[in-house]
C-alpha cells in the first residue's frame, strides 16, 4: 500500500513539469501583450507629433495671416502720411507703422521658429516610423513563434494532466491534496523535499528530532518548520 508521501512523491515528478508548462501559458501571452502595448504606445508618439506638427503649421498660418493684415494696414498708413499736412497726424501714423513693423518682425521670427520645430518633429517622425516597421516586423516573426510554442506548451500541458490523472492516488486526503496545490504554487513547483539525517535539502535548515521521528514512523505528512514543504526520508 503506498503511503501519502509516495503518493505525492509521484505527483511531483509530474507536477514540477507542469508548473514549469503553466509558467510559460501565463508567461508567453504576457510577453506578448507587453510587445503588443509598446508598439501601441510608441505609434502614440508618432501621432502626437503629427498633431503638433499641424498645430505648429496653424500657428505660422495666423502669423502669416496676420502679419497681411498688418501689411495692408502699413500701406494706408503710408498713404495717409504723404497726404497729410498735420504733422501731428504723420507723427502718429509713422509711430503706428514703426509699431507694426516690429510686430511684423516678431512675429516672423516666431514664425520661423514654429517652421523650424515642425521640421524637426518630422525628421523624429521619420525616425521613429522606421524604427516601428522594423519592430512590428519583428514582432510578426515573434507571434508566428509565439503560436508555436504555445501550441507545444499546451500540449505539453495537456499530456502532464492526463499523466497526472492516472498517478493521482486515493490514499490522499482531500486537506494533504490542497496543502501540497498551495505549497506547488508557492515554491514554484517543489512542494516537497528531501530530508538527509534532520536537514531540509530546500532550505538546509535543521528539523527538530521530534519531526524526524514523525517522518521515519511514516505518521502522516510533514512539512519543514522553515520552508513548509513536504518532507520525504532521502
Ligand atoms: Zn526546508
Amino acid at each position: 500500500m503506498e503511503t501519502p508521501v509516495q503518493a505525492l512523491r509521484a505527483l511531483q515528478e509530474i507536477d514540477r513539469d507542469l508548473y514549469k508548462a503553466q509558467a510559460e501559458l501565463r508567461r508567453l501571452p504576457a510577453e506578448r501583450d507587453r510587445r503588443q502595448n509598446e508598439l501601441t504606445a510608441r505609434q502614440a508618439q508618432v501621432d502626437q507629433a503629427k498633431e503638433q506638427i499641424v498645430s505648429l503649421q496653424l500657428r505660422v498660418k495666423e502669423i502669416e495671416g496676420m502679419n497681411l493684415t498688418h501689411g495692408a494696414r502699413i500701406r494706408k498708413l503710408e498713404k495717409e502720411s504723404l497726404s497729410q499736412r498735420d504733422m501731428a497726424v504723420v507723427e502718429a501714423c509713422r509711430y503706428e507703422m514703426r509699431s507694426l513693423k516690429r510686430q511684423i518682425d516678431e512675429a516672423e521670427r516666431e514664425g520661423l521658429e514654429f517652421v523650424e520645430q515642425a521640421e524637426a518633429l518630422e525628421a523624429r517622425i521619420e525616425e521613429l516610423s522606421e524604427q516601428l516597421a522594423a519592430d512590428r516586423t519583428a514582432f510578426e516573426t515573434f507571434l508566428t513563434a509565439l503560436e508555436v510554442e504555445l501550441t507545444e506548451a499546451q500540449g505539453r500541458h495537456d499530456e502532464l494532466c492526463a499523466k497526472r490523472r492516472e498517478r493521482m492516488s486515493d490514499t490522499l486526503s482531500p486537506e494533504t491534496l490542497s496543502l501540497y496545490d498551495r505549497l506547488i504554487d508557492a515554491r514554484d513547483g517543489e512542494a516537497m523535499a528531501a530530508l538527509e539525517g534532520n536537514i531540509c535539502q530546500a532550505c538546509y535548515m535543521e528539523v527538530m528530532p521530534n519531526l524526524v521521528v514523525r517522518l521515519a514512523r511514516g505518521q502522516g505528512v510533514v512539512q519543514c518548520p522553515s520552508c513548509d514543504r513536504i518532507l520525504y526520508r532521502a
